[in-house]
């Protein structure tokens, strides 16, 4: 309707001088539950004892948030705003994407993307790529990732493979030798108490990365050791129905067996067990549900491989 679009950035700019941090959040319209965390990040944030600059755009696609779904607009080339940085055609996300490429990237020194799992379930690892051509961001990326503090790290071939060369931190360190990282650790459904226990965890992940980056003094407060990891096997549904999870609550980082049974899916009808899931290898839980309805294909579990000769648990490299 020729109506504009804000795209709203918070800056926190601190007492001395220092490095830019990006935050960047609600790429995906129904992980809204960044918003909160991003909220009290700006709440808690003290800018006297900051050297440097945090940024935040708490919902980088209004159009999403309005519509409370993944994509931005569905009839599009590319509806998805994680894969089309930095925006080349005029639909509404690349429009967005071109904007923040061209006013916000050029100021950051390293970047965190946020995608919490929507209502129902709770994602818990931080994604990194591996695959840059120059090996000083490869470095950068792989140190940032560490520096979050979560223990379950998925090495991932950003440029070649996921989430891809135009997701924002494949662009960011492709086109622009910008390290970023998927901040994937957070969810909504699971209650207050859970919840919160998740946000204090991100803001500790947030202030560990400003440690690291010399914004804040002292060091980043690291777990001894980290899954550092390649295939996460993505077990979901093939039919719809209620999914009901085998243990409830659930918890992200609970090691599994091959072969156990993560969740059943049953009618809404009749309650008749359509599908069991099971775990397809030994491996630790970076996403678990609560009971939700499902659809075909929908979100239920991750399982990060411990199998593979490349996964194995190390400490921070810094
Ligand atoms: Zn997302």
């Amino acid at each position: 309707d020729g109506g504009e679009i804000n795209i709203w950035v918070h800056v926190l700019a601190g007492a001395k001088a220092g490095p830019t941090l990006l935050l960047l959040g609600v790429q995906h319209g129904d992980e809204w539950g960044e918003v909160e965390f991003f909220r009290r990040v700006v709440r808690d944030t003290d800018v006297t004892t900051l050297s440097g600059t945090l940024l935040i755009i708490p919902v980088a696609s209004p159009t999403a948030l309005g519509t409370l779904t993944r994509l931005t607009q569905w009839s599009a080339d590319g509806p998805d705003m994680n894969r089309l940085w930095p925006g080349s055609f005029n639909w509404i996300a690349e429009q967005i994407a071109r904007k923040i490429s061209q006013e916000v990237l050029p100021k950051v020194d390293a970047l965190l993307d946020f995608h919490f799992g929507m209502w129902g379930n709770t994602l818990g690892l931080m994604t990194y790529g591996a695959d840059f051509p120059d090996p000083k961001v490869n470095e950068a990326v792989r140190n940032l990732a560490f520096a979050y503090g979560h223990p379950i790290l998925h090495r991932v071939n950003v440029v070649g493979g996921y989430p891809g060369p135009r997701s924002v931190m494949g662009y960011a360190g492709l086109k622009c030798g910008i390290p970023g990282a998927a901040a994937d650790v957070g969810g909504m459904g699971f209650g207050v108490e859970y919840e919160n226990k998740l946000h204090d965890l991100n803001q500790k992940g947030v202030r560990n990365v400003m440690r690291y980056l010399g914004m804040l003094p002292g060091k980043p407060d690291l777990p001894d050791r980290f899954l550092d990891y390649t295939v996460n096997h993505r077990v979901d549904p093939s039919k719809g129905g209620l999914l009901i999870p085998a243990r409830e609550p659930d918890e992200i980082l609970r090691e599994v067996k091959k072969g156990e049974v993560l969740a059943r899916v049953v009618s809404p009808y009749t309650f008749e067990e359509l599908e069991q899931l099971v775990s397809p290898c030994d491996g630790v839980l970076n996403l678990v549900p609560r009971t939700y309805m499902v659809r075909p294909g929908d979100w239920a579990f991750f399982v990060a491989d411990t199998t593979q000769p490349d996964s194995k648990w190390v400490s921070a490299p810094f």
